[in-house]
């Protein structure tokens, strides 16, 4: 948590995100009203809590925090929307697990600042119509295309987080080493940096890993050979795609012949869920363009051969889409 940036100042990368946000920010603070309901989407550890935290201490505003799956009736979610403060933040982070019938009740309470709460019950049971105050709601999803329709469009602001470039993580990686106060060499930091799959949370873990291999192994100091040791020991490869990526692109390989291949079959024979598959494995490796999602399924690359160094079957020898022609 405590290298979590708090200001939005001190985030690093995700430039367009942060310009659009910013204008809305500033409107929004000089009109003395809530900012519009934002959405952000895309694969985990890219910022999206981040940005729901820092975004109301721009705002000077609190913020609430809660979770799609918690939420499983609409009187789970009716405590954080009477609790709200004029122009506070309420997040919801995995907004694409929400039950349906608490998602159609956030509808008013989007939309009108207002819901309905059933009092009593049978013949006696009365609605009360509660005014709630003006509030700004954030969602959070990996999976924007399981959002409904009429929930997607009740966001103002939509904004997709991509991957971060190599220098954005090297110097991510360089401002939280000082934060940890190691030492980290520039070259270390570049790898660890590579190695950390486009992803914040990811390069952060590598680099608190290697810090403790650093004070377990020398004197503490990350040199470049030290951040490799201690990637190639937990199997972080030069790609920075660990034992789970690496099963994943052996199964398609070895079990389903480099596909195409259905994802509950793939997570059935690996023995984990689809939902993790999808949401923490194939982002990456289809951005590294290892896999391919096609509508008969996944199927594996020539990169994906090359990057295990398994011998790619000769080009008309298969019937994977990529050797099918000679
Ligand atoms: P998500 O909610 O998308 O899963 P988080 O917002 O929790 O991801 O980010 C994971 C971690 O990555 C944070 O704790 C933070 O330290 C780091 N991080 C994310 N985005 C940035 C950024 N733009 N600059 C610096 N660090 C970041």
């Amino acid at each position: 948590m405590a290298l979590r940036p708090k200001r939005i100042a001190d985030m690093i990368g995700q430039q367009e995100v942060i310009d659009v946000l910013r204008i809305a920010i500033d409107a929004a603070r000089k009109r003395e009203q809530p900012l519009g309901h934002i959405l952000f989407d895309g694969p985990p550890g890219l910022g999206k809590t981040t940005f729901a935290t820092c975004i109301p201490r721009e705002m000077g505003v609190s913020v609430q925090m809660a979770s799609g799956p918690a939420l499983k009736a609409p009187k789970d979610i009716i405590p954080y929307l009477t609790n709200l403060e004029q122009n506070s933040v309420l997040f919801v982070d995995e907004i694409h697990r929400l039950p349906k019938a608490v998602e159609e009740y956030l509808y008013t309470a989007m939309e009108d600042f207002r819901i309905d709460i059933v009092l009593g019950e049978g013949v006696s049971a009365r609605t009360l119509n509660l005014q709630l105050k003006p509030f700004t709601l954030i969602g959070a999803t990996t999976r924007a295309g399981m959002l409904s329709g009429p929930l997607r469009d009740r966001f103002q602001i939509r904004q997709h987080l991509g991957f971060y470039a190599l220098t954005e993580l090297q110097e991510i990686v360089t401002r939280n080493s000082q934060k940890l106060a190691v030492e980290v060499e520039l070259p270390a930091a570049t790898e660890i940096a590579r190695r950390g799959r486009g992803t914040p949370r990811i390069a952060n873990n590598r680099l608190l890993w290697v810090r403790d291999y650093a004070m377990a192994k020398s004197d503490g100091r990350v040199t470049f050979d030290i951040a490799c040791n201690a990637m190639d020991m937990t199997g972080i490869d030069a790609l920075g795609l660990d034992k789970l990526d690496r099963r994943y692109l052996e199964t398609l390989i070895r079990v389903f012949s480099g596909g195409p291949a259905g994802i509950e079959a793939i997570a059935h024979t690996m023995n984990v869920s689809a939902d993790t598959l999808v949401d923490e494995v194939e982002p990456f490796l289809l951005r590294s363009e290892m896999i391919v999602r096609s509508s008969r399924g996944r199927f594996v690359t020539h990169r994906a051969f090359e990057h295990l160094k398994i011998a790619a079957p000769a080009d008309g020898e298969s019937d994977l889409p990529l050797f099918k022609q000679s």
